[in-house]
């Protein structure tokens, strides 16, 4: 559904009989298993993006603090390292379940610091749950590889070590999954872990971290660091970190990859995107609007896999599906998150909400036509940072409504005239995370997802995430760095291989 992520797990939503993990007014640091305060006084406010109101504030950490907290994750990492793989399953089996039990206290405090809907906020924790599920594979996922009798006498054989601290810098728009994504395979590797979350929504990755060293991680090995760029680059520039993984907007994953890889660390960095699904004279025209609604509209836009851009092929598809887009948006209920019933809530900021009212305006502006417009909801410019779906038509390549990530609930419409020029203005845009096509071909499906340069693709599905097992990745300016994200991937960007050659 278009407020909820949707998630292949199942879900148990959890009435915990455990302590009360939710912060309280300042959110501070959690390092070797305690809240600690960062030394500096720079607080940030975290703001209730529903109300408006300040619901408490996040603690900016200095170059000290993160100096501190290395010292510890170095230490604690040594000992996780040299457990046992069946003692670190076991830890990561009732991670598993421990985070299952919180699901619905992590969801709430999603809810409350976000503001997506509460369906959207327990699909977020599922899906990042899938990742931890994968974990628990960390015997296969760690097997090596042995070739005996290379030379007489000779075998070899190979080994995946954990690389030792990694930093995690994640993006206000998942503060459990992405983080989820990292640490899952950064812990089961063997690696010790300092998550900096974003600034806007600390709460729910420092909850989480709280979580996991109840459920047995040890004090030490799963770090939270909050903050802003300070702290970001002093992590980047500290020696003491050996790998830095990040999601967020294109500018600062170029900039983190830059600035990390410069320091002789292991880099990836995964960044902001422009979603183009394409729709042909054969597709199901009813299934590709509703998911056009659900995947434009869904968290108000504010996912990197939202489709952004809808490429109709022919004025007389583009027309169709405006006609049923637009009578889908009508029935968009957009309110806060808590509330029964809302398909998205309230975008981050007040300023972000400005920001994409302003591309509205400039679209307009440039010759572009505005069918639904997502000012004139009844919660625009009231109290919460509100706007509602709005459906861009004529949209042409130059118009900032196409060249940004917009970021915002808002859907623009460029037309063409054959699947070839639909392919060509998806491989003629800068970024490559997602792309789908619906249709009712297969040739021409398959053409789609072979001839263009995109990461993720999806055939009748419109934001193609990968299950847990797969990975998850972005090509073009959408990813800096060689590794995609969590599954496979994520084993061998938190891992070192060794390979042993041996004669007795
Ligand atoms: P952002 O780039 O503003 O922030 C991401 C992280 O970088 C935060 O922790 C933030 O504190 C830090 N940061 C911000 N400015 C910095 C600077 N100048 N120097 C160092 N660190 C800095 O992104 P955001 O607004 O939090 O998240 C939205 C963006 O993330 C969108 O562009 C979205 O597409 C992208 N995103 C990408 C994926 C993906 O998998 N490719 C997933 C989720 C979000």
């Amino acid at each position: 559904s278009i407020s909820d992520s949707g998630s292949p797990a199942a879900g148990a939503p959890g009435a915990s009989g455990a302590p009360d993990l939710t912060p309280g007014e300042l959110i501070g640091n959690f390092v070797g298993g305690a809240d600690t305060a960062p030394s500096g006084d720079r607080r940030l406010p975290v703001r209730d993006p529903a109300t408006g109101a300040q619901v408490r504030e996040v603690g900016m950490s200095t170059a000290d603090d993160v100096d501190a907290a290395v010292e510890v994750a170095r230490a604690a990492q040594l000992e996780w390292a040299a457990m046992p793989l069946a003692a670190r399953v076991a830890v990561m089996y009732d991670v598993r379940n421990a985070i299952r039990a919180h699901l619905d206290d992590l969801a709430r405090l999603i809810v409350e610091e976000n503001g997506k809907t509460l369906d959207d906020a327990r699909g977020e924790v599922k899906r990042g749950l899938e990742s931890i599920e994968y974990a628990c594979g960390l015997p296969s996922n760690l097997k090596g590889d042995f070739s005996a009798d290379v030379a007489r006498g000779v075998d070899v054989h190979s080994t995946r070590e954990p690389i030792g601290v990694a930093a995690c810098i994640t993006p206000f728009n998942f503060p459990v999954m992405v983080p989820l994504w990292m640490l899952a395979n950064a812990l089961s590797c063997g690696n010790a872990v300092l998550v900096k979350p974003s600034e806007k929504d600390p709460g729910a990755t420092v909850m989480l971290a709280k979580i996991l060293t109840e459920a047995g991680v040890p004090a030490g090995v799963l770090n939270v660091v909050n903050g802003d760029a300070v702290a970001v680059n002093a992590l980047l520039e500290h020696p003491g970190v050996d790998a830095v993984s990040f999601v967020g907007s294109t500018p600062i994953a170029r900039l983190v990859y830059e600035k990390g890889t410069a320091a002789g660390k292991r880099v990836q960095a995964l960044g902001g995107a422009k979603n183009h699904l394409v729709v042909t004279a054969s597709a199901d025209h009813d299934a590709a609007a509703a998911a056009a609604v659900s995947a434009a509209y869904g968290a108000g836009g504010e996912r990197c896999m939202a489709v952004s851009v809808l490429v109709a092929v022919g004025d007389e598809v583009a027309d169709t599906m405006i006609d049923k887009i637009q009578s889908l948006a009508a029935d968009v209920k957009v309110g806060p998150g808590l509330e029964d019933g809302m398909h998205f809530g309230p975008l981050i900021t007040e300023q972000h909400r400005d920001k994409v009212a302003g591309y509205l305006a400039a679209g307009a502006e440039a010759g572009a036509r505005i069918v639904v417009d997502g000012r004139e909801h009844d919660r625009f410019g009231g109290e919460g940072y509100f706007i509602g779906p709005s459906l861009v038509d004529n949209v042409t390549t130059d118009m900032s409504v196409y060249t940004d990530e917009i970021f915002g609930p808002v859907l623009a419409v460029v037309r063409v005239d054959t699947v070839d020029d639909a392919m060509q203005l998806v491989r003629d845009n800068p970024f490559g995370n997602g792309a789908a096509i619906f249709t009712g071909s297969g040739a021409e499906a398959r053409r789609f997802s072979t001839e263009t340069n995109i990461g993720m693709i999806g055939v009748n599905v419109p934001i193609p995430v990968p299950v847990g097992w797969f990975s998850f990745g972005g090509w073009k300016s959408s990813l800096f760095g060689d590794s995609h994200m969590y599954g496979d991937d994520g084993v061998r960007f938190f891992t070192r291989q060794r390979v042993i050659t041996t004669r007795w």
